[in-house]
């Protein structure tokens, strides 16, 4: 597949997005995290908080079939703070956008009720064109307004569906492009870019010990389907769709490693 690129070391990955400023004071920087709720995203805003001194959220509410995701958000920002007192000072404001009008520009499986089914371009019909894009532009004005300079986001090139708008040039050009077009600096950071499923677990570990996996199987929220259902070791959701077996198959080679680390 055109872009698709092979983990060279996710775990390593992992250790370094946790290891790179690992210098003990916070970048006096404020993070603004687009933070769906999902377990990619709760991993990027435990990552911000241990690095920024300053943390805000920010998420969009068009339409999407699961709506779900955006109620388990403020359980996960309230759980995050109240398991890691430390981050709960750091943690500011949270932003919904109201994004209907995503509804009626975009003819997708997110909101619509039809299938999710591969297209003939080889992306699914999931994929709501240039939606990171428009995701980032927004975030940067919310931003610059609240005098963050900082984004975070839960793009990722491994495990991705093959969307061009979460790869790390895009976004590159884009940083570059909302530094100049707001002139002042937005750094746009991807902690997940290299990471696969499996080593985004293990970040989360890394982050917060197994007190953060535990609570983001517990309360966060991935399945496209809306699911909460039975509680599975991984997490919540129906099981059967793309979301549940990708976060299914990367809990399991994460289990795979630790047990194999422990041997
Ligand atoms: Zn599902």
């Amino acid at each position: 597949m055109a872009g698709k690129l092979t983990a060279v070391n996710p775990i390593a990955n992992a250790e370094q997005a946790v290891r790179a400023d690992n210098t003990g004071n916070p970048d006096p920087r404020t993070a603004l995290v687009l933070f769906s709720g999902g377990q990619d995203s709760t991993a990027c805003l435990a990552w911000a908080l241990a690095r920024y001194a300053r943390v805000e959220t920010i998420a969009f509410d068009y339409g999407q079939r699961h709506r779900i995701e955006l109620d388990c958000r403020l359980t996960v920002r309230e759980q995050l703070a109240r398991q890691f007192p430390a981050w709960g000072t750091k943690l500011g404001d949270d932003h919904l956008l109201d994004l209907a009008l995503l509804g009626q520009i975009s003819d997708t499986a997110l909101t619509d009720a039809r299938a999710i089914e591969m297209q003939a371009n080889g992306l699914p019909n999931t994929f709501v064109p240039g939606r990171n894009l428009l995701f980032l532009t927004l975030a940067a004005t919310v931003a610059y307004r609240r005098g963050a300079s900082v984004l975070v986001g839960g793009m990722c090139e491994t495990d991705y569906s093959g969307y061009p708008d979460c790869r790390d040039n895009t976004l590159k050009a884009q940083q570059v492009a909302l530094s100049l077009g707001l002139d002042a600096p937005m750094t746009i950071e991807t902690p997940l870019m290299f990471l696969d499923k499996a080593a985004t677990w293990r970040l989360a570990e890394q982050l917060g010990g197994t007190a953060l996996v535990q609570l983001t199987v517990e309360h966060t929220h991935t399945c496209y389907l809306g699911e909460r259902g039975v509680l599975h070791p991984w997490g919540h959701g129906c099981g059967e769709c793309p979301a549940c077996e990708l976060r299914a198959r990367g809990w399991a080679a994460y289990r795979k490693d630790e047990r194999q680390g422990r041997a």
